[in-house]
């Protein structure tokens, strides 16, 4: 086999059947494997689009993409025009779904064509529906119901069974509104994003032919970061995979942090039981990290007690010891972090790219942000939305969704009347009573001309006007371009205007024209090169992009910025220069978990930290500030009990029982 591999590697790329999995400690290689074990797979004869990889982020699915293209010999060779080479699907689980559902969807009820609601649609389903229930806005917040809808879904929880398993008052509560919820993501022809999971199991179960059909396009299925899978993920990968078996899966029980949205460890520890002739592959060089970072994270993992017991071996030297630095208050530890930087990218010939500062909490990056800016250090920051969150970009995106899948009330009611069109509240109002008595979306309420007529005048023009654009928007989508058809949109709704009404300030209004640009842009990068372009797949594409990184995004990263991540947004990433801030008692580990005081909490941030630790190469640093501001007012803070277990200043409780076992083996 191709060299570049250690002899377990190795063997684990040289198994071409059956089941097989991979567990192993951090930066061991195991996303190599997956990686060198398609190209291997190809070479052996197997047909490229009978292979499916699913991986945990966009990010690396195109990474892997790129990398089997290498190891392939595709590197360089540009495709002619046309060429349609056969090609490994590498995919995260979410967007291989959507696939799944385009293709099957209407067996379930939904249109083919269904939309991808994102937070912010699917708060305004729920404000909706705590409306209609006649909830007082205190007793259940839209967001409250959203989160326990979540819970649910992430554990195949389905509205008729919600009853059953609610305990508190509020999950009571939340019971009711997630039938409710449910039936109006339906006739709204809406999936959230846990849907896209659920309903492809649902898919499964119920349609043994489609089921067949899905699972018998591939005869090899991959999976990194196995740890991290949910019930619906475990349930359709076994689906998948259940008729060939060919099923590799690869992960680090270690590294399982996503058990607040469902994942179970369990999956990956119990993989013998469910395949009992699978073959196991045990990796322990790593090959990323200096020694001194590893002993590092090999002391903090072994304070937790349930575990695979592994060590990381250190392939590299030891290298600079990580440090721990103490800062006055968090300013004083954003600047210092930015002064190093700067320092590192000037002085040292470190490049941008190569620097992560990686956080806990969504509020930290902020500091850190204003101080990257005024360094004038280019930086991009994954896991925020900021970019489609901009409200002329959400208004157009609603455009385009309702133009996509007109049944969207969602999407139509955001933009109804803006810019205005004479729909009045008023107006709109009477339309919605019409719809809702007839059980059907506004949208066709709206083509009837016994209601049209009932309404102004004005408002008549309002309701022509919409048909029109949307006639006229998807004309020149299907006999043109998205691009074209997106400068339909942006001429017919007269959308310049409405910034310069909205907006006072010149360069406000520069910024906010530009936004549209980039949406005409994106739409133009997403068509580039594609045959089958259409709306659908760009709204998927950015509905699934949005969580964590959009190609906006993307774009900047290959200009050369600091990465500015959440500790979950990094894992499976690596840099050679790893900042990790904030390491107090409440940030990490994170309040919830220190106000719970449950082990199993406390071990799971614990594995938060190790994925962090694991992601450095040569340089870590951990930080933390003697006091941060609370509600404006600087509090002391306590150092994360972490510093003191990567230290060993604290007293490890498994090491003795450890010791004892290994005396009794
Ligand atoms: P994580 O648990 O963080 O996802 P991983 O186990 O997937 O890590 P990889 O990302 O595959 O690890 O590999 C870590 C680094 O080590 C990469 O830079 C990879 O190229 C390198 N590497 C892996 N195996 C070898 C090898 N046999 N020889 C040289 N470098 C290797
Ligand atoms: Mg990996």
């Amino acid at each position: 086999m191709a060299h570049g591999l250690n002899p377990a590697q190795a063997d684990a790329v040289d198994t071409l059947a059956g089941p097989l999995l991979v567990l192993a400690g951090a930066g061991t290689g195991k996303t190599r494997v997956v990686t060198f074990r398609i190209a291997n797979l190809i070479r052996h004869g197997t047909d490229p689009n009978r292979i499916l990889a699913v991986t945990f982020t966009n990010k690396a699915a195109g990474e892997m993409k790129d990398r089997v293209g290498e190891l392939l010999g595709h590197k360089g060779k540009k495709k002619r025009r046309g060429e349609k080479r056969p090609e490994p699907t590498i995919s995260t689980f979410h967007a291989h779904c959507v696939r799944v559902l385009r293709r099957h969807a209407t067996a379930l009820g939904y249109p083919a064509k269904f939309s991808i609601y994102d937070r912010s649609d699917q708060e305004s389903l729920a404000r909706a529906i705590l409306r209609e229930l006649r909830l007082p806005g205190t007793a259940l917040k839209p967001g409250d119901l959203l989160g326990i809808i979540s819970n649910w879904k992430n554990a195949s929880v389905h509205p008729e069974q919600a009853p059953m398993v609610a305990s508190t008052d509020k999950e009571h509560l939340a019971a009711a509104g997630y039938r409710r919820y449910q039936e109006g993501l339906k006739c709204r022809g809406a999936m959230d994003f846990d849907d896209l999971l659920l309903q492809t199991e649902v898919l499964f179960d119920q349609h043994p032919e489609i089921r067949e059909i899905e699972a018998g396009s591939f005869d090899h299925v991959l999976v990194d970061e196995y740890q991290d899978t949910n019930g619906s993920q475990y349930r359709i990968t076994k689906h998948l995979a259940g008729a060939h078996r060919n099923l590799c899966v690869v992960g680090d029980d270690d590294q399982s942090i996503y058990a607040w949205r469902g994942a179970d460890v369990t999956h990956i520890l119990n993989f013998k039981n469910d395949w009992p002739d699978a073959k196991i592959v045990c990796l322990e060089a790593n090959y990323r990290s200096c020694g001194s970072i590893l002993e590092m994270a090999n002391r903090l993992i072994q304070f937790n007690s349930q575990r695979h017991d592994k060590e990381l071996r250190p392939s590299r030297p030891d290298g600079v010891r990580p440090r721990i630095a103490q800062h006055k208050d968090e300013t004083k530890e954003s600047q210092s972090v930015v002064g190093e930087i700067k320092h590192l990218i000037d002085n040292e010939h470190i490049q941008p790219r190569d620097i992560a500062i990686l956080f806990r909490t969504n509020e930290q990056p902020r500091l850190f942000e204003t101080e990257l800016r005024k360094a004038d250090v280019p930086y991009v920051m994954l896991g925020s939305q900021s970019f489609f969150d901009r409200r002329e970009v959400r208004d157009m995106v609603a455009y385009l969704k309702w133009v996509d899948q007109p049944d969207d009330e969602i999407s139509l009611l955001r933009v109804i009347n803006t810019p205005a069109r004479g729909l009045s509240p008023k107006s709109v109002k009477t339309l919605m009573e019409h719809a809702v008595k007839e059980g059907v979306p506004i949208w066709q309420v709206m083509q009837r001309p016994d209601v049209v007529s009932q309404l102004s005048p004005a408002a008549q023009r309002g309701v022509g006007d919409l048909q029109g654009l949307l006639h006229d928007v998807n004309q020149r989508a299907k006999n043109e371009s998205l691009t074209a058809a997106m400068e339909t949109l942006i001429t017919r709704t007269s959308y310049a205007d409405e910034i310069n009404r909205l907006y006072d300030e010149p360069e406000d209004r520069q910024n906010r024209l530009a936004s549209l640009g980039e949406v005409t842009n994106a739409l133009s990068a997403f068509e580039d090169g594609k045959d089958d372009a259409d709306l659908t797949g760009f709204l998927a594409d950015i509905a699934l992009s949005g969580r964590e990184m959009g190609n906006e995004k993307d774009k900047l990263a290959m200009q050369n910025a600091v990465w500015l991540l959440t500790l979950h947004a990094a894992k499976g990433l690596e840099f050679p220069v790893v900042y990790m801030v904030g390491m107090e008692e409440g940030l990490l580990p994170h309040s919830r978990s220190v106000k719970s005081g449950r082990d199993e909490d406390i071990a799971e941030e614990r594995r938060l930290c190790y994925v962090g630790i694991t992601r450095a190469q040569e340089k870590l640093t951990l930080s933390m500030a003697l006091t941060r501001r609370k509600w404006g007012k600087p509090r002391p803070t306590i150092p994360s009990q972490f510093l003191y277990e990567v230290t060993g200043q604290a007293q490890n409780p498994n090491k003795f029982r450890k010791q004892r076992r290994q005396v009794g083996r």
